[in-house]
């Protein structure tokens, strides 16, 4: 399939994938594959961005994310800061919006919000000046995670059209198979969603994806398996009988995965928990593997984001070719 081409985004906020045309996402992950590149160069210092000012505000833990934020919006050249809620005025009792409204005030430039409820991050950015970046929100969406994905997928594999990717596990309560499942149907790759019943969404397949309760099933032909953790923190309740048998069934190791093309890569979003969704071996095959790269490709795509988002402000042309 070949994609129009987009300048630049429709919007001043990434609040999901939901929404973004084929040419943009492609725009973002073409700027980030140039970042990867930039990345990977002795001088990793940039200027695209100096002046402005970036401010993390995460309500939810995050390892990846923040830090890849962080060192993104360092790596352009942007003042950042990070601000969490244990130590802020969230404590006094102060309202997430009054909180968003007082660090707009400051002239931030952009806020990368996460949060625990679907819909919070959208909110904000309707009553802010600056841009505003989705961090995570609740089960809703993690439009930078289903973004990396892709640049992994796209970089590996040379398209996303015509592939058949897997997405495996706690679906309900992910947004990150939310972004992935729109962000690939969007770019015309084959969606398999395999969990236990109690585990999907309701109506599901309206997204255009199959639904699968086997793994060995789902997994059939698959070229990419992106395995997901159990979200017991969104869990109000008992979802599945024992994580031991939830391995045994929705587990991938070398046996299940063996149901895939034999150039399968397997992704994980992070954080894994080994022996509930995952087995070592699998996870640890250099091979295979595409775990670190996407923790790789993330700081490329933050980059990318910041970049596009504040253009306009900027009007920097990105890094050199
Ligand atoms: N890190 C991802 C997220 O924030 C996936 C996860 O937590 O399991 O949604």
């Amino acid at each position: 399939m070949i994609m129009p081409s987009a300048e630049s985004l429709s919007s001043r906020h990434l609040i999901g994938i939901e929404g973004l045309s084929p040419a943009e996402i492609g725009l973002l992950l073409d700027l980030s594959d140039r970042y990867v590149d930039f990345n990977r160069s002795a001088n990793k210092k940039g200027d695209a961005l100096r002046g402005r000012t970036i401010i993390n505000v995460f309500f939810e833990n995050s390892t990846r994310t923040r830090t890849s934020f962080e060192l993104a919006g360092k790596r352009l050249g942007a003042d950042v800061i990070n601000i969490s809620p244990e130590v802020s005025s969230v404590r006094k009792g102060e309202t997430l919006l009054d909180t968003a409204l007082t660090l707009d005030a400051m002239h931030a430039d952009l806020l990368v919000v996460r949060h625990p409820e679907s819909g919070a991050v959208g909110l904000i950015s309707q009553k802010v000046r600056c841009s505003v970046v989705n961090g995570g929100d609740g089960a809703h969406e993690h439009p930078t995670q289903a973004l990396l994905d892709a640049l992994a997928i796209r970089r590996r594999k040379g398209k996303l059209s015509g592939l058949i990717v897997a997405i495996c596990g706690d679906i309900l309560h992910s947004r990150v198979a939310r972004s992935n499942m729109i962000l690939l149907r969007t770019m015309g790759a084959e969606v398999r969603l395999v969990a236990p019943r109690t585990l999907l969404p309701a109506e599901v397949e309206r997204y255009g994806v199959t639904v699968h309760s086997n793994l060995s099933e789902g997994l059939k032909d698959a070229d990419i398996v992106m395995m997901l953790r159990l979200q017991q923190e969104r869990m109000r309740g008992s979802f599945v009988p024992s994580t031991t048998e939830y391995f045994r069934f929705f587990g991938l190791d070398s046996q299940k995965l063996a149901m895939a093309k034999p150039d399968a890569l397997i992704m994980h979003p992070g954080p894994m928990n080994r022996g509930v969704e995952i087995d070592s071996d699998v996870a640890d095959d250099i091979n295979r593997s595409l775990i670190q790269e996407q923790v790789e490709m993330g700081v490329a795509v933050r980059m990318a984001c910041l970049d596009l988002l504040t253009r306009d402000l900027t009007g920097n042309e990105g890094p050199a070719e």
